[in-house]
């Protein structure tokens, strides 16, 4: 891991591919046709070209390289069997204007998947629509709107986020038009009772609630504040990121929520990190249904005459199910696309991130209702065990029994001038992904962390003995932190620097500024 890199393979005359002869005319661009008359890449041989980007895969770090317990982002274990299942032919060789008679088994798929998160969350439709947990934020707002105005009530335009929230709650909302106002947090981490009464008026379209919250804790008065919410009028909107912790036990349509969103990436393990693509479907209370997002996939029940050819019966239900005493009658389910009648529309081209769908709903078919239940039962455990160990090196500002997260402050008594990052690169010389660094924004210096269900108990024990180190390191040798990572090919960045001067892609030497 500590060679350096050396990027600079370049021998002019090197070619890592063999064309063949030309066998047609030759005949050259016209002048004008030219860009630029030099190209300047890199000449390279094959096993040059090869070992280059083997080498930059290897300082890749990933759930499948270590312990990724990066909090809010569920990076649990993402089964292989999902790969195998949405490369199979029958899903990757389809396109998306193919008719509906020739795509019935991707469509039952998305019916299925509609079905099953409906079933986990209680809520009566889903829509599979949204590319990520932000965009069903954006679309879930949305509806919120649109159900005000269909009720004559234009005048709703203020959504309450508590201070714990991601980023990408007021973000979304404040997109759709609405004036966020933020709630406080008390002191046992739940939502400021007090401040929610004081902000609930008729100028309320809902509030944006997620549960269990950043700090990982269950707001122990959540029924109250649906309740209250919904007194004055407003929505409740449920950020559905760390349903992981739900996720078979409790279903947020009967906590009284009306509209929430499903993190497939996180909760339903389909790889993410680099940007997605994620999936993000939303589900909702009837009285939503109308809005969502579309299409969405519909089932008609079909009875087939097969000497005919002739449908005899379109819509039986399977309660008065006909006499099927006859061979040559044939029932069966069609799949179709259809708009809800009042949607919002479309808020992704064609259906969503097919690939996302067929490996969250290959993970729930695997695991099953008791599996499922039981990674969340895993998950809380972990999170439980880990934070109990934790808390003794670390001070944790919220000493309860936690969910699936919980959020320590990473200071250490005896080392004033160490921060979280410090802490956090000097887990990389450990091999370990740091926990996520300052966030939630109402914990000083927080490290909060996620250890999914993923992993065993032998792997939280050496990230808690890697955390005993480097507590223990902090007051003996500080400088051992400033100066980390040090295993790494590049050491501790100018972190500012890079953001504001971003260089994504190689450069030709003389391109590149000094
Ligand atoms: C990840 C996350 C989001 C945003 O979801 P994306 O899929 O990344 O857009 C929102 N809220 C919380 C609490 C999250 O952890």
């Amino acid at each position: 891991m500590t060679e350096p890199v050396i990027y600079e393979l370049s021998v002019p005359g090197r070619c890592a591919a063999h064309l063949p002869e030309v066998d047609v005319p030759v005949s050259e661009l016209p002048p004008d046709a030219l860009l630029r008359d030099d190209l300047n890449l890199p000449e390279v041989s094959e096993i040059d070209l090869v070992r280059h980007f083997v080498h930059l895969s290897q300082f890749n770090y990933g759930v499948d390289v270590g312990f990724y317990p990066l909090g809010s982002c569920t990076m649990k274990y993402n089964p292989k069997v999902n790969e195998d299942a949405v490369r199979l032919p029958g899903f990757t060789a389809t396109h998306p204007y193919q008719p509906e008679d020739t795509i019935q088994g991707n469509l039952r798929l998305m019916y299925e998947l509609q079905e099953f998160l409906k079933a986990l969350s209680g809520f009566d439709a889903v829509s599979l629509q949204p590319a990520a947990g932000a965009h069903g934020e954006l679309a879930g707002v949305l509806m919120m709107r649109a159900y005000h105005l269909a009720h004559d009530d234009p005048e709703r335009k203020v959504i309450l986020i508590p201070d714990s929230a991601h980023g990408t709650n007021p973000a979304s909302t404040a997109m759709a038009g609405f004036e966020v106002v933020e709630l406080k947090s008390d002191e046992r981490g739940n939502v400021d009772l007090q401040d929610l009464k004081a902000n609930l008026s008729d100028r309320v379209a809902g509030m944006m609630l997620t549960n269990p919250n950043t700090l990982g804790l269950f707001d122990e008065n959540l029924l109250e504040i649906t309740r209250l919410v919904h007194e004055a009028g407003g929505l409740m909107y449920g950020d559905g990121a760390n349903f992981n912790a739900l996720m078979g036990i409790a279903r947020p349509a009967e906590l009284g929520f009306d509209v929430m969103h499903f993190n497939l990436h996180k909760t339903f393990s389909t790889p993410h990190g680099g940007g997605g693509p994620g999936s993000g479907p939303v589900g909702v209370v009837q009285a939503l249904a109308d809005f969502l997002p579309g299409p969405i996939v519909m089932t008609e029940d079909y009875l087939f005459d097969a000497n005919t050819g002739e449908l005899v019966d379109d819509s039986f239900g399977w309660e008065e199910s006909p006499d099927l005493s006859d061979e040559h009658l044939y029932e069966g389910t069609w799949y179709y696309l259809d708009m809800p009648p009042a949607s919002i529309g479309r808020t992704k081209s064609f259906y969503g991130h097919f690939g996302v769908l067929v490996r969250a709903y290959t993970y729930i078919r695997m695991l099953g209702a008791s599996g499922l239940r039981e990674s969340a039962e895993a998950a809380v455990l972990n999170a439980n065990y880990l934070q109990s160990i934790l808390k003794e090196l670390y001070p944790l500002p919220y000493d309860r029994t936690c969910m699936h997260e919980f959020v320590i402050e990473g200071r250490v008594e005896g080392a004033p001038d160490i921060r979280a990052l410090d802490i956090s690169k000097r887990l990389i010389d450990y091999h370990f992904h740091p926990p996520t660094n300052y966030f939630p924004l109402i914990v000083p210096e927080a490290l909060m962390i996620e250890p999914t269900e993923t992993e065993s108990r032998r792997t939280l024990d050496s990230f808690a003995e890697a955390m005993r180190r480097i507590a223990q390191e902090a007051r003996e040798n500080p400088q051992l932190l400033h100066d980390a990572p040090t295993s790494t090919p590049v050491g501790r960045l100018d972190e500012v620097r890079a953001a504001r001067h971003l260089i994504l892609r190689w450069q030709p030497e003389d391109a590149r500024e000094g």
